[in-house]
């Protein structure tokens, strides 16, 4: 067979629909601003969500393919594995079947890149063995990136646990952060999942080039020094702010909440969810609860079962299984049947940020969540949980985007500073200015990917190196 010389790009998305969905958005801009066509090649293993990844797949234009590679067996793993570890096994178990796909695509198409996202580096050997230059897309922001590529360096300076580290620790453009707050694989230095990032991280040298899904006016500092090199990295290219367009799976809102948000005052409720897994303990829940009825603003919350309730065995399992709702304070929702409410698991994240009712967003400060509010104004309550959260946030406090609520001394968010700072952003003057501030970042973030904006021109520069 003749084959097609449209410059054909392969993406691997490694497993978690925070990184499929944002690969899936650069993929449409690389089909309908570039010409270019894709295959995605999606490794897998039994218990990840085949289902849901495939809605979204499913639903790309036809120039974007997609191949499942053959499901690896990662029985041999103990049940307490870390998201990291299980991930970093998935992709090095599919290399053989990736090669395999790699030697399909390549007989017919002009494949000119490879794109692997956080996780998936270890893929690389295949790309070089059919002569294919690899890149990275990070689906998450410039400081992050940053992090991970310090971390081999950052391992040599401390020997002790970041934690116990005196001094906040320094990365080149970003604001000063704490050890506590780094992301999670690196809060224990003899967990596998740490040598797993340390792996990834040595291997970010291999990129040609990484992508960042972020934009120069949200992150100054940390893109410069990036594009300085001064992290010892591969040419850096931000291109977000890629979030996610029209909804996953068709249109759902089984709760209702868009209606109900039709009925309330412009810009007057606080979304409060916590991305696609986050759950609390069940003290902190009703705390919560208490907080958001003390604070008498009006609120639509996604509530999901407590922790320590239910058993969460199944990361990435967005249903809860027992009613959410079962476990909040006694006559709660009577008592703010007006002022409130109360979706059980899931709702339409991105319509409820674009509707006009919708005034703040208290959010675990995932990195697709925090886009999303971005893109659509609409100011922060930083409640981080896992992952690289905790940096996130440090990051949105300090970019002015963010208010960020204390714990007290038992770690737990307590019902007055919850009513505080939500009264704050909803009506306060610090909550004015964080509003304000949040527009400014609207405005530069559709700039950004306008015709000659900042992360519009990067990707161009990308897709004229692959084209030649
Ligand atoms: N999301 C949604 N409805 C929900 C919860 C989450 O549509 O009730 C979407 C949200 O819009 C975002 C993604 O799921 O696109 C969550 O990604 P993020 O990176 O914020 O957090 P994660 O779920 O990976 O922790």
């Amino acid at each position: 067979t003749a084959k097609n010389l449209q410059p054909h790009v392969i993406i691997l998305p490694t497993p978690g629909m925070g990184h499929l969905i944002p690969l899936t958005e650069l993929a449409k801009r690389l089909v309908s601003h570039h010409g270019f066509t894709v295959t995605f090649t999606v490794p897998s293993e039994s218990y990840s969500p085949v289902k849901a990844q495939k809605l979204v797949l499913d639903s790309l234009p036809s120039s974007i393919d997609h191949m499942f590679l053959s499901p690896v067996d990662l029985t041999d793993l103990p049940a307490d594995v870390k998201p990291e570890t299980w991930i970093s096994y998935t992709v090095t178990r599919s290399l053989p079947s990736l090669s395999d796909s790699f030697k399909l695509i390549t007989s017919t198409h002009r494949v000119v890149a490879f794109v692997v996202d956080l996780f998936g580096c270890d893929a690389f050997d295949v790309a070089k063995e059919f002569n294919v230059k690899p890149y990275i897309f990070f689906p998450s922001n410039a400081m992050f990136l940053s992090l991970f590529l310090q971390l081999p360096k950052l391992d040599q300076d401390y020997t002790c646990e970041y934690i116990d580290v005196p001094e906040p620790i320094r990365i080149p453009g970003c604001v000063p952060i704490n050890g506590i707050d780094l992301f999670d694989p690196a809060q224990d230095k003899k967990n596998e999942a740490y040598r797993w990032i340390l792996h990834h991280a040595e291997r970010y040298k291999l990129a040609e080039g990484i992508m960042v899904n972020s934009f120069n006016d949200l992150e100054p500092g940390p893109i410069e020094a990036l594009k300085g090199g001064e992290c010892g990295n591969p040419p850096v290219y931000p291109v977000g702010p890629l979030i996610r367009t029209g909804d996953v799976g068709g249109v759902s809102d089984p709760s209702g909440c868009l209606k109900w948000l039709d009925d309330q005052p412009v810009g007057s409720v606080l979304f409060v969810s916590f991305g696609s897994v986050g759950t609390l303990s069940s003290e902190q829940m009703t705390e919560l609860a208490l907080g958001l009825e003390m604070s008498e603003k009006r609120f639509l919350w996604v509530a999901r079962s407590p922790y320590d309730k239910v058993a969460t065995a199944a990361f990435l399992n967005s249903e809860s299984i027992k009613d959410p709702l079962d476990f909040l304070p006694e006559g709660f929702l009577e008592r703010t049947n007006k002022q409130g409410l109360v979706v059980p698991s899931w709702a339409p994240q991105v319509q409820v940020l674009s509707h006009a009712s919708t005034g703040g967003f208290l959010t675990h400060c995932g990195w697709n969540s925090t886009l999303e509010s971005v893109v659509h104004g609409v100011p922060l309550i930083a409640w981080p949980l896992f992952a690289e959260q905790k940096m996130n946030a440090v990051m949105l406090e300090d970019s002015k985007v963010a208010l960020r609520p204390k714990p007290n001394e038992h770690g737990i968010i307590g019902r007055e500073e919850i009513s505080r700072i939500v009264k704050g952003l909803m009506a306060g003057e610090e909550g004015m200015h964080t509003r304000n501030r949040v527009k400014e970042l609207k405005s530069a973030a559709t700039r950004a990917l306008e015709e000659n904006g900042s992360s519009a021109k990067s990707l161009e520069k990308l897709t004229n190196l692959w084209k030649t």
